[in-house]
Parts: C-alpha cells; structure tokens; sequence
C-alpha cells in the first residue's frame, strides 16, 4: 500500500540535505511512495522578493540572480558531470518564468504571486527527482499543478475534491516511486494557484487521502511534535502518540509543527500521520493518529507573542450583553483580528486578539465611538493542556499575570511581556 512522505523547505536546503532524501528513501523502502517536496530552504521568502520587485516595476534581475545561483551552487554540488541534463531542466524552468515575467499583464498581486513563486517548488522537485535518477533511484517527476485542482483564489486556493481525487485515481501509479510539488495547484483555466505559505503539508495530506494511502510521514529537523516549542521554552519533550483531536487543538493555540489544515483530511479517513526527524532515522517520532489522547500525558506549552489585549466596558454602566457582543465580533470579524480568548463579567468585556493584518489602529477607532476602551499591545497568551499545579506554577513565577482563564483540560494567561 502507498505511503506518502513530505519534505519540507529545511530538509533540502542544500545538497547535503538531498543526499539525505535519497538515505531517507534508501533506508525505508524506495516503491510504493509519493514524495512531495517544497522549495528548497528559504527559496519562497527569496521568491516573494523577485514579486515584490517585478510589481514594484523595479529591477527584478537582482532578485532572481540570487534564486538561480542558489540553486546552481546545489545542483553543482550534486552532478559532477556538467552534460547532465539537469542543468538543462532548470534552465528551461528559469526561463519560463522569466517568459511569464516578460508577457504577463496582469497587475493583481495574487495572481502574479502565485504564478511566479510557485517556480521554488518546479525547480526543487526537478533536482530531486534527477538526482535519484542519477543513483539509480527510478521515480517518476508529476506536476502536481495536473494533480491538484482548485479555484482561483490566488495565494488561498481551494481544493475541488472531486476532481483532484479522480485525477489522482487515474494519474498516479500507486506501486512506483514518486516525486511531487506541494502548495502547488492550478485553476479550471490551468493557471497555477498555491495553497497558502506552508502548504505543502496540506499536499501531502489531500494526496494522502485521494489515494487512501497507508500513512502519510512528515521529515522534520525535529524529533517530531514537542510538549513545548524549543525557542521559547528550555526543556521540552518528545509527544509519542496523540489523537487528530489533540494534534487539532494544539494547532488551533498556535502550536505551528502540524499545519491546521492537514489534520482534517486525513482524520476523515483515519490516516495514520507520523512526524519523525530525517536526521535520526532510527527515531520513531510522532504519531497522530485516532483514539489514545496522548502519550506521555504531560503538560503542552504553546506561546503566542505580541498579541493585543482589549478590554471593553459600556460608557452607560448598561450591562454587556448580547447586542454589544454580536457588535464587537463583528468588528474583529471586519478588521480580520483573530480571536484567541474571551472572558466576560456583567459589564466588562476582555478579548486577546491577534493583530496579524494590522488593523488594529481602525478597529480601536471604531470601538471608541461606542465603548470604554482599554488595550495593551505586546502582551503573551500562554496556553497549557493537560495543565497541573506545578505547570502553572512554573510559568506564573516570573511573569505579571493579566488574565488567567481555566477549563476542564486547558489554562491560558494573558501576561505582561
Ligand atoms: N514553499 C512553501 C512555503 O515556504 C510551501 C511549504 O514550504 O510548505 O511556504
Ligand atoms: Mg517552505
């Protein structure tokens, strides 16, 4: 039965970490897979630049020389013969995108985004697949702009189920190995579209489920999911099984090793998801699949900086209710500020939110014409599942608590900094 692997942008960023892809394919079993790989370390981010610049009607040469050498200095690394017909592949793919530059009209930021940066995972995929070849790894290259179709919301798109699994059905040969893109799709007019930044995951994911696949296996830098995330706290550990329920919530408070959208396609069909490290192979990993909550049963510590707390009050010492309320939301709604946490009293309303978009300045101005407004930016949401005394202790001890909110499985503090 198929499995499906994907590797992300830090597993390939240089030639070393192509190497390892073959050692990955190598050690596990090199039939019977769907490989779908991002672009290569931070190429999107570099990507993103040329965009800004070609619609800035700036030079863009500047930024597209820094993409291809990037990519010359792996692929010089990888092929010592200099006749390989790689070397032709990425030329060729250079050059369709410098074609679209050169007779693209359009102005509109999503689309031209989508057709331009989408190039990261052409050209990666391309060098993967070419090198395996060339240690005698047979797979077959798919554009997964054939594979995957969507609507046409630019940057967002969305997955047409229907026709994605039909093609999928009939297109992939389920019993060889293959190589494909992830965040990559096209629309009913075959322009490509992508499926929002980190969606490569999502790939896998909607690959995973179109093919039944046994399992789907994410390689990370990282052991695999973490009770705590490393930059921020000083020991973490290894989560070894947890439901699609608890990966969905751990997503859902800003944990960010599982990209949210993922989980939902392969919960449906219960496909197993492992998230294990391509440095230690002999690791198992992180295993989301259905039933056991969670193993070990330890706190998890999710942390979102920056965030914005708002506290509301009638001018009128009226009761906030549910007029008020349904007001409020649609304003955070309007100003798109994410909601992380609310807490009410008779005539007080406290939210955190998320000021993502930066429109946070309007919404103010908008709530002052109505309430009392108090708010303080810069603050941290704290959120710990399976929380106890000690957890709470331990991260209360060294931080001004400016709002604290318990339920049955989950605690969050707002805090000073
Ligand atoms: N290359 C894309 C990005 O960096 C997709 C992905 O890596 O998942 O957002
Ligand atoms: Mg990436």
């Amino acid at each position: 039965m198929l499995k499906v692997f994907k590797f992300g942008g830090a597993s390939v960023k240089d030639a070393e970490g192509v190497r390892n892809v073959l050692k990955v394919l190598k050690t596990t079993g090199d039939s019977d897979k769907l490989v779908v790989i991002s672009a290569m370390g931070k190429t999107t981010n570099a990507l993103e630049i040329v965009v800004r610049d070609y619609l800035n009607q700036a030079s863009f040469a500047n930024s597209l020389q820094i993409v291809k050498n990037y990519h010359e200095l792996i692929l010089d690394e990888l092929f010592e013969y200099k006749q390989h017909p790689v070397f032709l592949k990425i030329y060729q793919l250079f050059e369709e995108l410098e074609n679209f530059l050169k007779h693209n009209k359009s102005l509109k930021y999503d689309f031209v985004y989508d057709q331009i940066v989408s190039f990261g995972e052409l050209v990666s995929t391309t060098i993967v697949s070419e090198y395996l070849q060339d240690q005698e790894l047979k797979n077959t290259w798919l554009d997964a702009r054939k594979l995957i179709k969507t609507n046409s919301t630019y940057r967002d798109a969305h997955v047409n189920w229907e026709k994605t699994q039909a093609i999928i059905q009939t297109e992939v040969e389920t019993n060889k190995l293959n190589i494909t893109q992830g965040f990559i799709g096209s629309d009913p007019n075959n322009f490509t579209t992508t499926l929002g930044r980190e969606g490569s995951d999502y790939s896998a994911a909607i690959i995973a489920y179109c093919l039944n696949a046994e399992s789907l296996t994410i390689w990370k830098d990282v052991q695999g999911v973490l009770n705590a995330d490393p930059r921020y706290f000083t020991k973490t550990e290894l989560l070894q099984q947890i439901s699609y329920e608890e990966a969905i919530e751990l997503a859902f408070y800003g944990a960010s090793v599982i990209h949210p959208k993922t989980l939902q396609p392969l919960q449906r069909k219960e496909i197993p998801l492992f998230v294990r490290s391509f440095i230690e192979l002999d690791k198992e990993g992180t295993a989301v699949s259905k039933g056991q909550k969670i193993v070990p049963n330890i706190p998890c510590f999710i942390v979102k900086k920056e965030q914005v707390l708002i506290s509301l009050s009638s001018r009128d010492f009226s009761f906030m209710v549910e007029e008020n309320i349904s007001e409020i939301f649609k304003l955070f709604h309007k100003y798109q500020m994410k909601v992380d946490l609310i807490q009410n009293s008779a005539i007080s309303f406290r939210v955190c939110v998320d000021n993502k978009f930066n429109h946070l300045e309007k919404l103010l101005q908008h709530l002052k014409a109505r309430f009392k407004v108090d708010f303080k930016t810069g603050v941290s949401l704290y959120t710990i599942r399976h929380f106890d005394e000690a957890a709470i202790n331990e991260l209360e001890k060294d931080k001004r608590v400016l709002l604290k909110q318990l339920t049955q499985n989950t605690v969050q503090l707002v805090t000073e900094n």
